[in-house]
């Protein structure tokens, strides 16, 4: 686990290999070997994922003569939390392989953490930081929890695979990266106004990747994997923003609110990155930021910018813009202490989310 920090030092946790390219699943043998991880791991992958790559993995290791074993997994929840870490008790696993899109990674970063052990990511889409990150999202059984786990000791982003992943998924990458904007500036409030520690370096990377990736809409498109490069590298930059920053605030401020507070009212919930898309539209709006550069910007990406294409009804927009500044209540941000009603339909009819 993370040692605790003291006072005065900095304590950062970064990946040590990071590997991106056309076909790399098969340099996980060299990149395991590299890090000297032993010979018993544990992969950690979806029913879906599983014939897209979990299979593969476990193929690729067992030839080069490892004992991998496999568990599936349903969803991101305590109880798999629980099964996976059973699994690796059992098999005796030296290390786990996070395999899959969100739902695996997750699962297998919160099991290995908490047994201790390193943990390798293997993402089959781009849709969110969590792939590169050292946080973990699971469902408690009530609520959606965000916890500080390690980073992985490597992630092995294969381009050919992650193209062929629905391309919904990787528009919500590029949505959770252009969250970025609006997360920075909460936390350069939170600075000004209550003396939060703030990095200027974790700041600039987060800010320049939340950029980058806006200029670069133009040529981010389906099944391209020159695409799904721009993504990745985004994902890993802003990951590193947060190691650098020894938290989420780089990548993770009021449109994360209300994207998690979507996430408790909708009946149906959207992606991840999506309700963080059009959370930052709102949120740069109550900045006082340009947030029609990034409405377009989306809509550029075929991202959603209203509602209606999040398929959620204006009255839980609503509701979460209210309910969104409890969520997180020592993360100040522009909400500060909520908005009143009127101010949240306002904000929400000007930037055109709701009719
Ligand atoms: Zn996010």
């Amino acid at each position: 686990m993370i040692p605790p920090r003291e006072e005065n030092s900095k304590w950062m946790q970064l990946p040590r290999d990071i590997v991106i390219g056309h076909g790399v699943i098969k340099e996980v043998t060299s990149v395991c070997d590299d890090l000297k991880l032993g010979n018993d791991p544990l992969i950690v992958t979806g029913k879906h994922t599983r014939n897209i790559a979990g299979d593969v993995v476990h193929d690729i290791l067992a030839d080069a003569g490892a004992d991998p074993s496999v568990i599936t997994i349903k969803s991101a929840t305590t109880e798999e939390v629980e099964r996976v870490k059973q699994a690796a008790l059992y098999n005796n696993s030296n290390y786990l392989l996070g395999v899959g899109s969100g739902k695996s990674i997750d699962v297998a970063k919160l099991a290995a953490a908490e047994l201790d052990l390193p943990f390798i990511s293997v993402p089959t889409a781009a849709s969110h930081d969590g792939i590169v990150s050292s946080r973990a999202s699971i469902h408690d059984g009530k609520r959606v929890t965000s916890v500080e786990v390690n980073a992985p000791m490597a992630v092995i982003a294969d381009t050919e695979i992650i193209a062929n992943a629905p391309y919904r998924l990787l528009a919500a990458g590029c949505a959770d990266i252009i969250s970025n904007y609006t997360a920075v500036s909460d936390w350069e409030l939170a600075y000004r106004l209550r003396n939060e520690p703030f990095s200027e370096y974790a700041a600039a990377l987060s800010r320049m990747t939340a950029k980058i990736v806006l200029d670069s809409v133009d040529s981010i498109k389906p099944k391209l994997e020159s695409s799904v490069r721009i993504v990745v590298k985004a994902l890993v930059s802003s990951g590193v923003a947060m190691s650098i920053a020894g938290s989420s605030r780089p990548a993770s401020g009021s449109e994360h609110m209300f994207s998690h507070a979507l996430d408790m009212v909708a009946p149906k919930p959207a992606l991840h990155g999506e309700q963080c898309g059009v959370g930052t539209i709102m949120m740069m709006y109550l900045h006082g930021g340009d947030w029609e550069r990034i409405t377009n910007g989306l809509k550029k990406l075929h991202a959603p910018t209203t509602a209606a294409e999040l398929g959620i009804e204006d009255k839980y927009i609503l509701e979460a813009l209210l309910l969104a500044h409890t969520i997180r209540p020592e993360r100040y941000t522009i909400l500060g202490s909520g908005l009143t009603p009127e101010a949240a339909e306002r904000v929400a009819k000007i930037t055109k989310i709701i009719e």
